[in-house]
């Protein structure tokens, strides 16, 4: 099977596992495990911030940073597509009773404008606290695309002005640091949290670390342990998170080179009516009216040995990762060409 549906789809190498064999483990619940505060540390430092968590998931660190920021009542400002909208099951409703304020357009990269408008006075006996503005990088439903760093800042600025939160969902930032060459650091200095996945392209099997404040991760922490995140001996899961970050996060320029190279020739296909700017690993396009629709073009790959995703009626996401290489590359583009044309 070529599994272009998600970079969540990688399975750990041989050196990953390996590198669990002589890791240091304990209970992590307890902060005794050596490998897993390892992994902590590193993320902290990696991303500018005092301390970090890890966690089993990356969602759960989305809920963790709502559950702490807001109260209930309390709004949430980001872009419609984001995934704690469209894949979180109504997490930040269920376990924090916040709302959500979804704003369109730009491939999920908020303007200064549209955040000042977002915001609500305050102090009214009417409408609910703006309390939190939460931004995606890169923005997975829009084709992975990288914020722009002037407009990220001077987005996350004015929530800054107006009291509010900040929050990143960085499940691809290490690819928006490859692709841009921009420090991990500097890309999350105007948010008060963040997390990077370690599931996504980085290629290790589970989990994801939560950064922010010193305060900010205590209270992460009492989360955590209420939601059911608390582990045990989680070394074995940081070591491979550990191995990740040494090994497989410059390589995540090839999975751009890849990307790159499938939109550029999906574009050329006379059945294809767009395709999004493929600014990392991730590639979307359209089928044009007169084809087949995206469920029914999947189901022919499936019956192929390509796995694509559907993300609309007409639309189809391909995910590029250490898991998929040239061969299958020109295997997809055979199919598409067939398909398509
Ligand atoms: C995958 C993803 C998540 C959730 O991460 P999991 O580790 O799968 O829970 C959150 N945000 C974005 C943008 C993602 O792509």
């Amino acid at each position: 099977m070529h599994d272009f549906y998600s970079d969540t789809k990688t399975k750990p190498s041989r050196a990953m596992r390996e590198a669990i064999l002589d890791a240091p483990v304990g209970d992590e619940q307890k902060s005794e495990d050596p490998t897993t505060k390892a992994l902590e540390a590193r993320v902290a430092d990696l991303l500018g911030k005092e301390a970090a968590v890890y966690l089993p998931s990356g969602t759960l660190a989305n809920e963790i940073a709502i559950r702490v920021h807001c109260r209930p009542g309390d709004e949430v400002i980001c872009a419609r597509k984001a995934h704690i909208i469209e894949a979180e099951g109504g997490g930040p409703a269920a376990l924090s009773g916040v709302m959500i304020h979804p704003i369109d357009g730009g491939r999920g990269h908020l303007t200064p404008e549209q955040v000042t408008a977002a915001i609500r006075p305050g102090n009214s006996r009417y409408q609910p606290r703006s309390r939190l503005l939460s931004v995606e990088q890169t923005v997975n439903l829009e084709g992975g695309a990288i914020w722009p760093l002037d407009r990220l800042n001077a987005s996350l600025a004015i929530a800054k002005e107006q009291g509010l939160a900040t929050h990143m969902d960085g499940a691809r930032l290490m690819n928006a640091v490859v692709a841009t060459g921009i420090d991990a650091a500097d890309w999350c200095a105007g948010v008060d949290t963040v997390w990077i996945d370690f599931s996504k392209g980085l290629g290790a099997p589970v989990g994801s670390a939560l950064a922010g404040s010193k305060d900010f991760i205590e209270a992460a922490w009492a989360a955590k342990q209420q939601m059911g995140g608390a582990m045990r001996q989680s070394g074995v899961l940081a070591a491979m998170c550990l191995y990740a970050l040494d090994h497989n996060v410059d390589r995540l320029a090839e999975d751009h080179a890849l990307a790159a190279e499938i939109a550029r020739d999906v574009a050329q296909l006379p059945g294809v009516a767009g395709v999004l700017p493929a600014d990392t690993n991730i590639v979307i396009f359209d089928l044009a009216e007169d084809q087949m629709d995206a469920a029914d073009l999947t189901a022919r790959a499936k019956s192929e040995g390509i796995n694509l995703g559907v993300f609309g009626a007409r639309r189809i996401r391909v995910v590029t990762h250490l898991d998929v290489d040239a061969a299958a590359r020109n295997a997809l583009m055979a199919f598409l060409r067939r398909e398509l044309s």
